[in-house]
């Protein structure tokens, strides 16, 4: 092979290889996690500019170059610096950029970051010489080797290899571990993995600054092999270039990730970009953009999952349960063949810890009905004393205080726009209330964000669907598990022993939870694809896989096929008889009255009144502002 070809090589080896570390970050922040990280490229270049101010030393005057900085550190330590400065930079774009709960929002900052970021270091010349950007960067080992350029090409590739090696050692040890199934559930639903106790700001911070640290890695391989970089060559063209590599090989997968660069950026770009013979000319430029829409709309119109799906992982149902399921008759549905240890397993010492507190208010008085707690001390689980909410010119809620005793259902009804699920939101910390307090176990949590609430047992569900649509049924389950050390970055890089054990207890609870409510069958199923009455069944196991204390269900009959309302509701009764603390919102009063002990009746904000069913039912101001209309 002519020296020119072989360089040829040498350079789509390298380009592959860093575009593999690059592109697997963002596979990792975006594939992963769903951060729209639109800013990704200055990432990348702001490894390229530290690794390049740190090396350059006396190149730079010699280039006539202004810089900030013009050091001649040795290899390791520039690559090491760059890698900082990525952490650095996404740590801080990430305190006000990333905002999990909104994509929209997340993906128009980052956006605006990326073209800011440009025009600084275009407009601020003394920072990275301006919009001539750098060159002469000095190659790793280039003099101390003393070998030849295409000899020295070969040794580039071979440190290329290693770092790829590590960045996918990294890659593959979070994806495949608990912690990545976590950040898939804050991909499909940041709210719902919040409301599981996950703590979704965080987690996402934390892969944030990851992802940052590696993209900058790679950006300081390439300008040491290039050995220049402007920045009008690294712009937000290039983030969407690796955008549209990741969607075209498959969002989500690793081998996707590999395979979308591999043929975008490499075979569709680089491949022909440097061509010994063909160069770069605009005609050549213009046809490879062509292909690469072309080949976008090909993919997004036959294969919008990309060429590599992420694929489904099986866990598998016990085999037990499935016979059982099969052979399950009506008469023992929500019988005792789980028993309820797999379903509570944490004592209600373990989160009310504190003294049980006398009751200061407590309109609910005199109407609880005979309980399995019975005998053990009332105890409040949640108190809600004069809270208060107003969106805009709304008074979504007015002035309301209720108690929900421990091991009590209450049942909360009113007509639509009443504020049930405002009320449920304040509980659950998604909103906080204006003014007034919620207590819950001694807590007061009116100010927590919604996994502090939900991991001091608190767990609620929501009106709409809110299951991890691309993660299957089991696994929904299983993040919401907490007692799993695996679901820490740290503890996924260091490797399945760490976590396995945990892993397969947690399994079997889920398992024996899918039994119980008879979801066995679809345990490998994508639970996006399960019928409305499944969802929220499903939804209600996963708010059980949490431990609760105290559920919150919104509307858990919502969407539900009328053959499957009598078996869900036969799930809430069951909850109910067995002590769980409920809190339900429901429109249908005759399932209210079958759920729960006590109801509380809204409307406009405020609370109505307070009783039985039957209570109620006679309430003349009941009567007129509900249950006529
Ligand atoms: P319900 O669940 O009882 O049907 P909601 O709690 O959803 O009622 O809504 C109560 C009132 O508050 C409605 O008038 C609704 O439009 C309003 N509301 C709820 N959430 C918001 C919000 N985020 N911003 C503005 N208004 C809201
Ligand atoms: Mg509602």
């Amino acid at each position: 092979m002519s020296a020119a070809w072989q360089f040829y090589v040498i350079t789509l080896a390298v380009y592959f290889g860093i575009n593999l570390i690059a592109g697997w970050s963002l596979h990792l922040q975006y594939g992963v996690t769903g951060i729209q990280n639109f800013a990704f490229i200055i990432f990348q270049s702001i490894g390229a500019y530290v690794a390049g101010v740190t090396t350059i030393g006396s190149n730079a005057r010699a280039f006539g170059e202004t810089i900030i900085f013009g050091a001649n550190f040795p290899w390791p330590v520039s690559l090491l610096l760059a890698g900082i400065a990525g952490a650095v930079l996404a740590a801080f774009v990430g305190t006000f950029a990333l905002r999990p709960m909104s994509k929209d929002f997340q993906a128009i900052v980052m956006i605006m970051v990326s073209v800011i970021a440009t025009s600084i270091v275009e407009s601020q010349g003394g920072l990275f010489n301006g919009s001539q950007g750098i060159a002469g960067v000095p190659k790793p080992f280039g003099g101390f080797l003393g070998l030849g350029i295409v000899q020295y090409g070969w040794f580039f590739v071979g440190l290329t290899s290693v770092f790829c090696a590590l960045t996918f050692f990294v890659i593959h040890r979070i994806t495949s571990s608990p912690y990545g199934r976590t950040l898939r559930a804050i991909r499909e639903n940041p709210t719902s993995a919040a409301s599981l106790a996950v703590p979704v700001r965080k987690e996402t911070m934390i892969v944030f600054i990851v992802g940052g640290a590696i993209a900058a890695v790679s950006g300081a391989l390439l300008v040491e092999f290039i050995g220049a970089w402007s920045p009008s060559a690294w712009g937000i063209y290039e983030t969407f270039l690796f955008l549209v590599a990741l969607t075209i090989g498959g969002i989500g997968n690793s081998a996707g990730a590999t395979l979308g660069i591999a043929v975008v950026l490499t075979g569709i770009l680089d491949g022909v970009n440097y061509l010994p013979t063909f160069g770069t000319g605009t005609l050549s430029a213009a046809l490879q953009l062509m292909g690469v829409g072309v080949l976008i709309v090909v993919c997004l119109w036959f294969r919008p999952q990309g060429i590599l799906p992420e694929r489904r992982r099986i866990i598998g149902a016990s085999s037990e349960s499935l016979i059982a399921s099969e052979s399950d008759s009506a008469a023992h549905r929500w019988g005792s063949k789980v028993s309820p240890a797999a379903v509570r397993p944490s004592t209600a010492e373990e989160t009310f810890d504190s003294e049980p507190r006398k009751s200061e208010i407590s309109p609910i008085s005199g109407v609880i009905r005979p309980r399995p707690n019975e005998g053990l001390p009332i105890r409040e689980a949640l108190i809600l004393n004069g809270v208060t909410k107003r969106f805009d010119g709304l008074q979504a809620i007015d002035d309301v205080t209720l108690t929900v005793r421990e091991g009590t259902a209450v049942g909360l009804i009113g007509p639509n726009g009443a504020g049930k699920s405002t009320l449920i939101n304040l509980i659950a910390g998604l909103e906080h209330p204006d003014s007034g307090s919620i207590v819950y176990g001694g807590h007061d949590i009116s100010r927590l964000a919604p996994h502090r609430i939900a991991s001091l047992g608190l767990v609620r569900t929501f009106q709409l669907s809110s299951e991890f649509q691309r993660l299957t049924v089991i696994e929904n389950l299983l993040v919401a598990s907490r007692t799993q050390r695996g679901n820490t970055m740290g503890q996924a890089l260091l490797g399945k022993r760490r976590w396995r054990t945990e892993e397969s207890e947690n399994i079997e609870r889920a398992r024996a939870l899918l039994h119980r409510f008879e979801l066995s069958r679809l345990t490998d199923d994508y639970a996006g694809e399960l019928s409305g009455g499944q969802k929220r069944l499903l939804e209600i196991a996963r708010a059980l896989m949490a431990n609760p204390h105290c559920l919150v269900l919104d509307e858990p009959l919502a969407g539900v096929a009328p053959g499957l309302r009598e078996e869900v509701e036969g799930h809430l009764v069951a909850l109910r008889d067995e002590g769980m603390t409920l809190l339900m919102c429901e429109h249908d009063l005759g399932t209210v009255e079958r759920c729960t002990d006590t109801v509380v009746v809204m409307d406009l904000g405020h609370v109505l009144a307070v009783g039985t069913m039957n209570e109620i039912r006679q309430n003349e101001e009941v009567i007129d502002a509900y249950l006529v209309s």
